[in-house]
């Protein structure tokens, strides 16, 4: 089979592998989907993942079991939460996976999603209602999860107000799920392909954040104010997804007074945000990364009631034989979510 690896310094190459042998308690799926992430992109950019096959979106078909398999059956559509975990010790008890001591993480300590078929644990595998698709299922594994993990720390009520800064995939899927909450959305970014890209994912507003004279702040507490009801002056939420000091800068003055923010970005180590301004607004400001592996259900259940998809916020599609140039248009960052389609 096919599958892709990151050779370091931007340089990745398709290579042939033997198709994977599931071990007891794993399933062999043949990937249908899977997306390229931003954190992908700090793997691409810098060391590589050779010889271990990349990506961690994976999202396809149970093509076989193996021994030891108690509820999945050849043919099912399954996501597969990107973490692993060893799935007995505290964290995996609470479905922290993520948190695990001996977590393996897809195409980081095991082979990875970029390729025609995986190997996954059957606890990692939420299978997908019938109305989602396999891409928002790639959503789901990794993104869509972190998307949908910060929203549920926040705790909205239909009708509020959020403003999401950075639009990346990450951000694009706050849009989707904020719009499908019901919830007034407003995304930020520098890129003009990202923010066109927010209002067809259903945001009520977006600002170009690098146009001359932009002021994010004061475009976010202007789009907070609801006509006749002056006392809706401040966003009620922020998830901050670009890891950026320029943005992390802009939450707490976007805030109303005990607004919440989440977050999730990894990027920046600079010290941008005063704990007195927080106390100030009686702010809370919280960190969300990743999901409970249990949420995956929830998720995969809110995709099916709602009817939202993931899928406006994806610009290209490739086969794996392109994935040079589909790497290549990923960090260049002027395109919403890319996926792999072997
Ligand atoms: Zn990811
Ligand atoms: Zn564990």
């Amino acid at each position: 089979m096919k599958g892709v690896v990151f050779l370091g310094s931007r340089a990745c190459e398709v290579r042939e592998f033997p198709i994977p042998e599931p071990i007891h308690g794993e399933v062999l799926i043949r990937i249908m989907a899977s997306g390229i992430c931003g954190s992908d992109l700090h793997v691409y950019r810098a060391g590589g993942s050779a010889p271990q096959i990349a990506g961690h979106e994976p999202c396809g078909v149970v093509e076989a079991v193996g021994p030891g398999i108690v509820r999945l059956k050849v043919g099912d559509r399954v996501s597969v939460h990107h973490h692993q975990g060893c799935g007995v010790c505290p964290a995996c008890a609470r479905g922290e996976t993520v948190a695990c001591p001996d977590d393996q993480c897809y195409g980081v300590s095991r082979p990875g999603s970029f390729a025609e078929y995986t190997c996954a644990g059957e606890r990692n595998c939420i299978v997908l209602p019938e109305s989602v698709s396999f891409i928002d299922g790639a959503f789901m594994a990794c993104v869509g999860g972190t998307a949908f993990a910060a929203l549920r720390r926040l705790a909205p009520t239909a009708h509020d107000s959020l403003a999401v800064f950075g639009l990346g995939p990450v951000g694009l899927s706050c849009v989707v799920m904020g719009h499908a909450l019901g919830l007034r959305v407003i995304g930020v970014d520098v890129s003009p392909e990202r923010v066109a890209l927010a209002m067809t994912c259903g945001a009520d507003a977006a600002l170009d954040a690098s146009a001359p004279g932009a002021d994010a702040v004061a475009a976010v507490r202007d789009f907070s104010r609801i006509p006749g009801v002056p006392w809706s002056d401040g966003i009620d939420f922020v998830i901050e997804t670009s890891g950026s000091t320029a943005a992390r800068e802009w939450i707490l003055p976007s805030l109303r007074r005990e607004g919440r923010a989440a977050i999730v970005g990894v990027g920046s180590t600079e010290r941008v945000i005063n704990p007195s301004d927080i106390h100030g607004r009686a702010a809370t400001i919280l960190g969300s990364v990743v999901f409970p592996l249990g949420w995956s259900w929830d998720l995969a259940k809110f995709l099916a009631a709602s009817r939202a998809s993931f899928e406006p916020a994806v610009t290209h599609r490739f086969s794996l034989d392109d994935a040079p140039e589909a790497l290549r248009a990923a960090d260049e960052g002027r395109c919403g979510k890319i996926v792999f389609v072997p």
